[in-house]
């Protein structure tokens, strides 16, 4: 059967009131299930884009629809089934573990469900810690407090910002099977990232983005090759 689009962007634009065009027209359609890396330099316009979808940012031309829903129109439900893990790490520094995630979950209006919390926590073996304060915890495991605060409203779709960007090669193989484990489990996941390695090593599809602009979208065996003749030109990593 033909994969089922569950994140459709269409001319997707965003002027910020600097003048700066982050997003020169993104389209953009990523299959459910799948594994989807966004791969570009530093200011492509990753972060900008994500905004968007997750209503962090309002763009100025364009539509998104995740897993059925408009954002502009039924902002509440797309959001409900998007899960976003930020490039930061947490910031609940004082916070334990349990409480964090739990009070993410309900900040979607999802019922409280404290065997949900549990599988979520389980699933991230972050449940010997969770009475632990975040802030007390190895950047490693705030990396996993911020993905099971992603998911525990339950998303079909879970977007990682850079999730590798300045981590150690044991916790980026750590986060690497962490993903895969998640698409194993039914989550669509995309990701951005600067790195080529990590886009090969994950993804099922690739789209390099350049100053806001989708310049390629490929399956990744096919992009690798080309992209081994291009990669000077685009300024990646
Ligand atoms: P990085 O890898 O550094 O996070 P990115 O691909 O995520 O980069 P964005 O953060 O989306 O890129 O930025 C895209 C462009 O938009 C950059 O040139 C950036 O300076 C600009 N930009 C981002 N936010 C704003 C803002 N609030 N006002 C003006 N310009 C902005």
């Amino acid at each position: 059967s033909p994969p089922r689009p569950i994140v459709s962007i269409k001319g997707l634009e965003k002027t910020y009131a600097s003048g700066h065009r982050a997003l020169k027209g993104v389209d953009l359609e990523v299959h459910a299930g799948e594994i989807f890396a966004l791969l570009g330099p530093n200011g492509a316009g990753k972060t900008t884009l994500i905004g968007i979808v997750c209503g962090l940012v309002r763009a100025t031309a364009g539509t998104v629809i995740a897993d059925g829903h408009d954002i502009a129109q039924d902002y509440r439900a797309a959001r409900a089934k998007i899960g976003l893990v930020p490039q930061e790490l947490a910031t609940d520094m004082f916070e334990t573990v349990w409480h964090a995630v739990n009070f993410s979950r309900g900040l979607f209006g999802k019922p409280r469900d404290h065997a949900k919390v549990e599988e979520v926590l389980r699933a991230l073996s972050l449940w010997d810690k969770r009475n632990a304060k975040i802030g007390a915890l190895s950047g490693g495991m705030k990396r996993r407090v911020l993905i099971a605060k992603a998911l525990s409203h339950e998303p079909s779709i879970l977007f990682l910002d850079e999730p590798t960007a300045g981590v150690d090669v044991e916790l980026r193989r750590d986060m690497w099977d962490m993903v895969r484990r998640l698409r194993e489990q039914g989550v669509t996941i995309i990701l951005t990232t600067h790195y080529i390695e990590e886009a090969e090593e994950m993804a099922d599809r690739i789209g390099v983005i350049d100053q806001g602009e989708i310049i390629l979208i490929e399956e990744k065996h096919a992009l690798m090759e080309k992209l081994g003749r291009t990669r000077i030109t685009i300024g990646l990593k």
